[in-house]
C-alpha cells in the first residue's frame, strides 16, 4: 500500500481503494482486523528494561566491588565464612536495590502509558475517542488546532488548515492543506493534501483518512526521531549525586584513620582491612539517589491518584516551590458547564430559565412568559447560535445504565461548552441545527479562536440553487459591534448610531457585572456574488443582540484558592473574558481583587516591559487577553524571582506553558501541542488539582529531607562508633560482617518507609520554599551531627558498661553494641517523621509501612542475635533481660521521656491554662 501515491488520486478513490467510508468510517470489526493485520500505530518502541538488566546493574556500584574484592580476599585467606557472609550481604543489598529501582522504572513506565497521545475517530458512524496507537488505515480521523497528527493521512475535507511541519520537514513557516486532487509527483513538503504522522495542526478543522501507520508513516521512516519523556536529572538529583562524590572522599579518609590507628595499635591487619571495607560500605549513603527517585517516582504515583499527572519529574521539585498559581478561568476555576440566562435583544431584557444542558425553559419578559415564536429578531438571533455551532447536543440515554440505579442521566454536550449552551438557548426557542440544515447548509466557516473572539459561518439555501447566502457571526460583544453597521429592532434593520451602540454596551456591563459571560450576535445577508472574497465577509454586519451566560465557580477551586493564601502562594485568574465579568468571577471565587489588581489585554499592550515587571506582583486578574499576553505575564512574574505555574489549553498557550517553572495542560481540554510543552497534565481540568500537587510536592521534598537526615545521622553515628572506639583505645566495638549487617537492616526498609511517609498537618500553611535552598537548611546538618554524635556515643557507652560488666567477654559486649546501634536507629527513625513535632502528636502507628519496616528490621536483628546457626557467623550469643535493660535505656528511655511530656505534661498544661483563662 505504501507504493501508492495518495495525493493524486480523488477522495472516492482513496475511500474505495481503503475500504471506508466517508459517513460511517471504519466498523469496529473491521478496525480489529486490520489491527491484527498490521500492528498498533506506534513508532519503535524504547526497548523495555530487563529485571534481570535493573539486577546485574546493582553490582557495577563501586562500594559493591570493593566488597566483593574484601569476600575474594577474606575466601583466599581461608576465612570461607566471612567470605560467604559478605556474598550473603551483597546479595540482599542488590535485592535492596533492585527492587527500589524496579518501583521506579515500573512507575515511570506507567506515566508513559498515561501520557499517551489519543485520535479522534469516525467507526460504525459515530465520533469517538480512541488511543492513537489502535489506528489502522482507512480510519476517518478528525484534526483540530492543537492536535498532533496521529498517522499519515489524506485530507477529505478541511476548513482553514494549517499545519506546522517542522519536526518532518524542518520548515517553520505553516503549511496549508485542502482536499485537492494534486497532478503531478510531489515531495512531502508540496502534498498539500496530506498530513503527516507527528506533525501538529496550527489552525482550523479537517476530516481525512488514515493512509499508513506505526513505522509505514513518514516519521515512522525516520524513526528515533520521537519526542520522549523526560528524563532528566532533577536539579536535586544533581546536587545529591555531587554531595556524594563529597561524603565518598570523607568517609574513606575517615576509614583510612581507623584502619591506620587499629593497625598501629597492634589489631590484625586481615580484621583491620575488612573493618575499613565494611566502614567504608556502611558509611557510604550510596543508597542516596536511588531512594530520591523512587520518593520521587512514588509521590508522582500519589500525585496520579489525585488527577495530576507528572510529565517532568524535576516539577515535583519544582511545584513545591511554586509562589503563583496563573489559572485558566473558564473550564479550570469554573465549571465549565455554561447556561444561557439573558437574551438582550429589540431593547428587552429576556430572561431564559432552566438548569445546564436539558433544553428545557422558557423566555420570559417582564416577568411574563414571553412568545419567542411573534419575535422576529430573537428568532433570528437563536437561529444564528444555532447555527454559528460546532457543538452537538446529546440526548441522555433513555435505559443507560444509570436509569437501572434510579439516577437520572443528565443532558450533555459534545465540544464547547459556550457552543452548547448558546445550542441549547435555541433549542428551547424550537430552533434545531438538524432540521435548519435539511434547507440550508454551511458553505465556509471561521471556528472560534482565542485571538479572534469571534466565530463566522455561511449558509447557503439548498432549496433553489441560487439561493442566499447569509453570515452568522458571535463572538466577544465589543468585537462584533465594531463590525456592524446596522442593528435589528423588532425585525426592522435601523443603522447603529452611536446611542444606540452605548446602550448595548451598557447592557453588556450590567450582565457581566453580574458574573455572566456575554456574546454578541449578528448577521448580513450576502448579495449575488458576494462571498467570494473572505476578508469582506465579517463586516457590515446588524447587530442581533447579546446573549449572556452563567457558568458558576467550582466549589472546589474556592476551597484550594482558600488554601493558597495560606500557603503564601497567589492566584492570579486569566481570562478572554470582559473585566467586569472577570471581576464579579473573581469575587465569587473568593479572590478578593481592588480594581486596581484588574489588568486588560488591551491595557497589557500599552505596558512597557518595565512597567509589566513593577506591576505584576500586585495584579490578580488578566481579563480579556489572548494567549499571547501569558506569555508576557510569565516572564514579568520569572523576573520578580516568582516560580510560576501557568495553566493552558489552547495550541496559542503552548508557548507560555513552555517558559513558566511548572507548565500545566488540561487534560480534557487540552490540546496535545500543550499537553507536550507541559510539565504537568490535569486529568480533570481542575485548578484544586494544581494546588494538590504543590501539597504533594511540598510533601515530597519533606520526605526526602526526613531521610536524608536519617541516613546520614545513622551513618554518621556508625563512623563515630568505630572512629571514637578506636580514638579511645578500646577493642574494635563491631566487626566487620556486624557493621555491613547495621548497614543493611537500618539503611533498607526503614529509609525506604520515610520516603513514602505521610505530609505534616501544616504543609499547607508554610511559605513556599525558596527554590535555591540547600536541602539540608533549616539546621539539618546540626541535626544529623548531633543525632550522631548520639547515636556514636551512646553505643560506646553500652559498650564500655559491657566490657566492665561482664570482666572483658567482648562476644558479649559486641553483640551488645551491635544490637544497641541497631535499635538506636530504629528508635531514631520516628524522630525523622518530623522536623518540628514530636512522633506522638503525629502519630507512632500514621505511616504503618514504617511501623511494617522497623519490625521487619527488629526481626532480622532477633534472628541474627538468637538464632544458633546465625550466630557464629555474626559471632554474637544470645541477650538477657539484663542485657536489654542496658540497650534500651538511652533511646528507650528518650521516647518514655517524650511519650510523658505529650500524653502527661502537655495535657496538665492545657489544663493549667484553661483554668486560669
Ligand atoms: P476564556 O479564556 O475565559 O475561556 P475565551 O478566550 O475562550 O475566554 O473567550 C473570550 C471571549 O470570546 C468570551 O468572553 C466570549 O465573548 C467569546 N467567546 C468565547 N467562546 C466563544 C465561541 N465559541 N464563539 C464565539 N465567541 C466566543
Ligand atoms: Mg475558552
Amino acid at each position: 500500500m505504501r507504493e501508492i501515491k495518495w495525493f493524486q488520486l480523488d477522495v472516492s478513490k482513496v475511500l474505495s481503494i481503503l475500504g471506508s467510508d466517508l459517513e460511517q468510517g471504519l466498523s469496529s470489526k473491521e478496525a480489529q482486523i486490520r489491527l491484527d493485520e498490521v500492528g498498533p500505530n506506534l513508532l519503535q518502541q524504547r526497548k523495555k528494561i530487563a529485571p534481570l538488566y535493573i539486577f546485574l546493574e546493582q553490582f557495577k556500584d563501586f562500594m559493591v566491588l570493593v566488597l566483593i574484592a574484601a569476600a575474594l580476599v577474606s575466601g583466599m585467606l581461608g576465612e570461607i565464612a566471612d567470605a560467604i557472609t559478605i556474598l550473603a550481604i551483597i546479595i540482599l543489598n542488590a535485592i535492596l536495590g533492585f527492587v527500589q529501582e524496579f518501583r521506579a522504572e515500573k512507575s515511570m513506565e506507567a506515566l508513559k502509558n498515561l501520557a499517551a497521545p489519543t485520535a479522534t475517530v469516525l467507526r460504525d458512524g459515530k465520533i469517538q475517542s480512541i488511543a492513537a496507537r489502535d489506528l489502522v488505515p482507512g480510519d476517518v480521523i478528525e484534526l483540530e488546532a492543537g492536535d498532533r497528527i496521529p498517522a499519515d493521512a489524506r485530507i477529505l475535507e478541511a476548513v482553514n488548515m494549517e499545519i506546522d511541519e517542522s519536526l518532518l520537514t524542518g520548515e517553520s513557516q505553516t503549511v496549508s492543506k485542502e482536499n485537492k486532487i494534486l497532478e503531478e509527483d510531489a515531495g512531502l513538503a508540496d502534498q498539500k493534501n496530506m498530513v503527516f504522522s507527528g506533525t501538529a495542526v496550527a489552525t482550523g478543522r479537517a476530516r481525512a483518512v488514515v493512509v499508513a501507520t506505526g513505522m509505514h508513516s513518514e516519521m515512522g521512516k525516520i524513526a528515533g526521531m520521537m519526542q520522549s519523556v523526560e528524563e532528566e536529572e532533577t536539579p536535586l538529583q544533581k546536587r545529591l549525586a555531587q554531595l556524594g562524590k563529597w561524603l565518598v572522599v570523607f568517609c574513606l579518609l575517615i576509614c583510612a584513620l581507623v584502619v591506620l590507628t587499629g593497625i598501629l595499635r597492634g589489631e590484625p591487619i586481615y580484621q583491620m582491612f575488612l573493618t575499613g571495607v565494611s566502614l567504608a560500605v556502611a558509611a557510604i549513603p550510596e543508597g542516596l539517589p536511588a531512594i530520591v527517585t523512587v520518593a520521587l517516582a512514588l509521590g508522582v504515583q500519589k500525585m496520579i491518584k489525585r488527577n495530576a499527572i507528572v510529565r517532568k519529574l524535576t516539577a515535583v521539585e519544582t511545584l513545591g516551590c511554586a509562589t503563583v498559581i496563573c489559572s485558566d478561568k473558564t473550564g479550570t476555576l469554573t465549571q465549565n458547564e455554561m447556561t444561557a440566562r439573558e437574551i438582550f435583544c429589540s431593547g428587552k431584557i429576556i430572561k431564559i430559565t432552566g438548569q445546564g444542558y436539558e433544553p428545557r425553559g422558557i423566555f420570559q419578559w417582564q416577568n411574563e412568559i414571553y412568545d419567542y415564536n411573534s419575535d422576529q429578531t430573537l428568532n433570528r438571533l437563536l437561529k444564528t447560535c444555532a447555527l454559528c455551532n460546532n457543538a452537538q447536543l446529546k440526548e441522555p440515554k433513555k435505559n443507560g445504565i444509570f436509569a437501572r440505579e434510579g439516577k437520572k442521566e443528565n443532558w450533555q454536550i459534545v465540544g464547547d461548552p459556550t457552543e452548547g449552551a448558546l445550542l441549547v438557548a435555541a433549542a428551547k426557542g424550537n430552533l434545531l441545527r438538524e432540521k435548519i440544515e435539511q434547507r440550508e447548509q454551511r458553505v465556509w466557516e471561521i471556528p472560534f479562536d482565542s485571538d479572534r473572539r469571534r466565530m463566522s459561518v455561511v449558509y447557503q439555501n439548498t432549496e433553489n440553487k441560487l439561493g442566499s447566502k447569509i453570515v452568522y457571526v458571535k463572538g466577544a460583544p465589543d468585537i462584533i459591534l465594531n463590525l456592524c453597521q446596522n442593528v435589528e429592532m423588532d425585525g426592522n434593520s435601523i443603522p447603529l448610531t452611536t446611542d444606540a451602540r452605548q446602550k448595548i454596551l451598557q447592557e453588556n456591563d450590567r450582565m457581566a457585572a453580574e458574573a455572566l459571560r456575554v456574546l454578541g450576535v449578528a448577521y448580513r445577508k450576502l448579495e449575488g456574488n458576494e462571498g467570494e472574497e473572505m476578508e469582506d465577509l465579517e463586516s457590515k454586519l446588524t447587530f442581533l443582540g447579546l446573549i449572556g451566560m452563567i457558568d458558576p465557580p467550582r466549589p472546589s477551586a474556592v476551597k484550594a484558592i482558600g488554601v493558597c493564601k495560606n500557603a503564601g502562594i497567589k492566584t492570579a485568574m486569566i481570562t478572554g473574558d470582559h473585566q467586569v465579568t472577570a471581576q464579579a468571577v473573581a469575587q465569587e471565587l473568593g479572590l478578593a481583587v481592588s480594581p486596581d489588581q484588574v489588568i486588560t489585554g488591551k491595557e497589557l499592550d500599552q505596558l512597557s516591559d518595565d512597567e509589566l515587571n513593577e506591576r505584576v506582583n500586585n495584579l490578580a486578574v488578566y481579563a480579556r487577553v489572548s494567549p499571547k499576553h501569558k506569555l508576557r505575564i510569565v516572564k514579568a512574574l520569572k523576573y520578580n524571582g516568582q516560580v510560576v505555574a501557568m495553566t493552558g489549553d489552547g495550541v496559542n498557550d503552548a508557548p507560555a506553558v513552555k517558559e513558566a517553572d511548572i507548565g500545566v495542560a488540561m487534560g480534557k481540554t487540552g490540546t496535545d501541542v500543550t499537553k507536550e510543552a507541559s510539565a504537568m497534565v490535569l486529568a480533570d481540568d481542575n485548578f484544586a488539582t494544581i494546588v494538590a500537587a504543590v501539597e504533594e510536592g511540598r510533601a515530597i521534598y519533606d520526605n526526602i529531607r526526613k531521610f536524608i537526615r536519617y541516613l546520614l545521622a545513622c551513618n554518621v553515628g556508625e563512623v563515630l562508633t568505630m572512629f571514637l572506639g578506636v580514638l579511645f583505645s578500646l577493642p574494635l566495638p563491631l566487626l566487620p560482617i556486624q557493621i555491613l549487617w547495621v548497614n543493611l537492616v537500618t539503611d533498607g526498609l526503614p529509609a525506604l518507609a520515610l520516603g513514602v511517609d505521610d505530609a505534616d498537618e501544616d504543609i499547607m500553611q508554610r511559605k513556599p520554599r525558596h527554590p535555591k535552598e540547600s536541602i539540608f537548611s533549616h539546621g539539618l546538618w546540626a541535626k544529623i551531627i548531633i543525632s550522631g554524635l548520639e547515636i556514636g556515643l551512646g553505643t560506646l557507652l553500652v559498650f564500655g558498661l559491657a566490657i566492665y560488666l561482664s570482666n572483658g567477654d567482648l562476644v558479649l559486649a559486641r553483640a551488645m553494641a551491635f544490637t544497641t546501634l541497631v535499635i538506636y536507629q530504629l528508635f531514631y527513625v520516628f524522630d525523622c517523621k518530623s522536623e518540628k513535632h514530636s512522633v506522638f502528636e503525629i502519630g507512632i502507628l500514621k505511616n504503618p509501612y514504617l511501623v511494617l519496616a522497623v519490625l521487619c528490621s527488629l526481626l532480622m536483628q532477633l534472628a541474627v542475635v538468637y538464632i544458633p546457626a546465625l550466630q557464629p557467623i555474626f559471632k554474637t550469643t544470645s541477650l538477657n533481660a539484663y542485657h536489654w535493660l542496658l540497650i534500651l535505656l538511652l533511646p528507650g528511655g528518650k521516647m518514655f521521656l517524650k511519650a510523658i511530656a505529650h500524653y502527661i505534661v502537655k495535657p496538665i498544661c492545657r489544663k493549667l491554662i484553661y483554668l486560669k483563662a
